[in-house]
């Protein structure tokens, strides 16, 4: 039988009618004569929830007990989902991630997926089940630890589970219809895509629209997943939703294909360093080993041999970061006067694979936002993408000028 994933999203289970609801649509792939693996995630909100009952327990918490906790949201939907098309007489059974086992690796909290055996999932369908609900976001550890893969991580385990078992394709269900140009909570303006380019949606997804989890769609790029996005809360035909593709398969594109955005930055920056050989590798070093995840990097001209480092990283690390930056200094290993922290900042950025052809786009861009008075903070380019840090009040107005001056309202 052809194996097909379906992914259900937080708020496509997060009531015993929308799990309802959700099993109705597995019935329905099912009597088409699939094999079905559904990954669930936790009840929308609760994975929220848990976090902040570890949090408010233990502030520098044990990444291993956080996994525990945390991936707990994720166990009573699969066991839920499952009791549910049992009810519809649809052979069905739960697995946890151990069960099957989902191997990561040790990495508390942003565990990667390293092997997942599928004699398990396939001996229960050959002996006549038809739906192997798997709860998402979760997996085992080499220590036989429970590990978790990163918030929205149900994603990742869906992409994972349809490379392994060769799955005719991979969908997402969620509470949008599919990839829109931009958050469509965001601009009413935002236009749904009929296809997207796996480079563009890693980037989008990388900075910042949660839609897909980073890590899903590198994976569905490398084992050639037919990745598709759509609603769980309408009907579907069978082209719905947004298909993730080759960038071959498209025929028409813009050339910004998306605006992203994150509230989630933070901008740090160390007044006067000493500016010599070696000070930006001491600063990222201590940096790195104290597990803060920079992300934009600017250094100031020099004046009498000093000068100052900013960098962006995400506004939780920002304690972690002040902590390493005065431990290095403590040691002797960097110097500086003050290191400020500005939490009010958000990344917009601009993705396209158009742009490796076409010049102007950083050009616009910065005329878009200077005629809405918006001030850029920071800014970093790569082939198919620009971003700028700015005050976090601006964000909003960013992302719709930004979406109204590239007119990404219209098909190329
Ligand atoms: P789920 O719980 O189903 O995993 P998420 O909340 O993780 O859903 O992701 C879906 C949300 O992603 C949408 O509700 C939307 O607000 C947001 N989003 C951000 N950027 C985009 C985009 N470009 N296209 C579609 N949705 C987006
Ligand atoms: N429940 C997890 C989260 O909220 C994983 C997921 O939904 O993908 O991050
Ligand atoms: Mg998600």
């Amino acid at each position: 039988m052809p194996v097909l994933v379906m992914k259900f999203g937080g708020t496509s289970v997060a009531t015993l009618d929308r799990i309802r609801r959700a099993a109705k649509r597995v019935g329905v792939e099912v009597a088409k004569g699939y094999d079905v693996i559904v990954i669930v995630s936790a009840m929308s909100g609760k994975t929220n929830e848990l976090v902040g009952w570890v949090n408010e327990t233990s502030p520098l918490y044990d990444a291993r007990e956080y996994d525990a906790v945390v991936s707990s949201g994720e166990n009573v939907t699969a066991g839920l989902m499952a009791l549910t098309l049992q009810e519809m007489d649809v052979p069905a059974r739960s697995w946890q991630g151990w069960q099957v086992p989902v191997r990561t690796t040790s990495a508390h909290s942003a565990a990667r997926i390293e092997e997942i055996p599928t004699d398990n999932i396939l001996t229960k369908f050959a002996e006549g089940m038809k739906v192997a609900v798997v709860a998402g976001f979760q997996g085992v550890s080499p220590e036989g630890r429970i590990t978790t893969l990163g918030r929205g991580g149900s994603d990742t385990t869906a992409v994972a589970f349809a490379a392994a078992f060769d799955a005719e394709r991979c969908d997402i269900y969620t509470d949008v219809d599919g990839v829109y140009t931009t958050d469509p909570r965001v601009s009413a303006k935002a236009r749904k895509l009929d296809r997207i380019a796996f480079e563009e949606m890693l980037e989008l997804a990388s900075l910042g629209a949660k839609v897909l989890q980073t890590r899903s769609v590198e994976l569905a790029m490398r084992y050639k997943v037919k990745l598709r996005v759509l609603s769980s809360f309408e009907e579907q035909s069978d082209d719905a939703g947004t298909l993730v593709c080759d960038e071959e398969d498209i025929m028409e594109s813009n050339v910004v294909a998306g605006v992203a955005f994150s509230r989630d930055e933070a901008k740090m920056t160390l007044v006067s360093v000493a500016d010599r050989p070696g000070i930006a590798a001491s600063i990222f070093t201590a940096l790195s080993d104290g597990g803060v995840n920079v992300d934009m990097i600017v250094q100031n001209i020099s004046e009498e041999g000093r000068t100052d480092m900013t960098w962006s990283c995400p506004t939780d690390q920002v304690v972690r970061a002040q902590k390493a930056v005065a431990e290095a200094k403590a040691q002797g290993a960097i110097n500086f006067h003050e290191v400020i922290a500005d939490t009010d900042v958000a990344k917009v950025s601009v993705v396209g694979i158009g742009m490796r052809s076409h010049t102007g786009v950083a050009a616009k861009m910065f005329q878009v936002l200077s005629a809405e008075g918006i001030n850029i903070k920071v800014i970093t380019t790569s082939e198919i993408k620009i971003s700028v840090l700015i005050d976090r009040k601006y964000m909003e107005l960013a992302v719709q000028a930004l979406h109204d001056a590239f007119e990404l309202e219209k098909a190329a």
